[in-house]
């Protein structure tokens, strides 16, 4: 296909980037409630995701040009990843070791004794999800937190526009950022 054509074509598939921004201000939905939440939810993927291209560009050059791998350098990735990680959990106030409980645990529903080809291909999705529901991880709100009910609420972006915007008032405690730093209160980069 011609590429000027694939492209568009590709846009008339295009989200509606006005409605991704109001929620970018945490103006629509449950995630949100929070104001902060989808800055920080997209600085965790981001960050994640960038951290992921690292530690892939290793091993595709260990695996495929015959460099050496550095496991200082693997497990590095792998700690930069797993802080990302963690900023999303915190984001949504939940809690990452509970996280990891609720995984294992789904994995012995889908893999009772070990891993097989058939259990992969078989999953009971409805088991599993009612495994999963059962870790709130934390998932709780907390009082004197960042959780705001505002329905129907007018709102003025930088160009002065009013936006109608509905919140149902549902949102996850806010666990500030400042209850995590205490031992690293500088910002981290990699
Ligand atoms: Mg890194």
């Amino acid at each position: 296909m011609n590429l000027s054509k694939y492209q568009k074509l590709a846009a008339r598939t295009e989200c509606d980037q006005s409605r991704a921004r109001l929620r970018m201000m945490g103006g629509v939905g449950e995630a949100g409630s929070d104001l902060l939440l989808p800055i920080r939810l997209n600085h965790a993927v981001l960050g994640a995701a960038g951290e992921i291209g690292e530690l892939s560009a290793a091993i595709e050059k260990w695996i495929y040009y015959g460099k050496p791998l550095d496991m200082v350098n693997f497990k590095e990735e792998v700690g930069d990843t797993l802080w990302y990680l963690s900023l999303a959990a915190n984001a949504m106030g939940v809690d990452l070791g509970e996280i990891a409980e609720a995984n294992i645990a789904k994995l012995r529903i889908r893999f009772p004794d070990k891993f097989t080809e058939e259990k992969a291909s078989t999953r009971d999705l409805v088991s599993e999800r009612k495994i999963l529901e059962q870790y709130q991880c934390g998932a709780q709100p907390k009082p004197n937190t960042a959780i705001h009910k505002i329905p129907n609420t007018t709102l003025k972006d930088e160009e002065g526009i009013l936006t109608n915007i509905e919140q149902d008032g549902h949102g996850f405690g806010h666990v500030g950022p400042s209850e995590y730093l205490d031992d690293d209160p500088k910002p981290r980069e990699f």
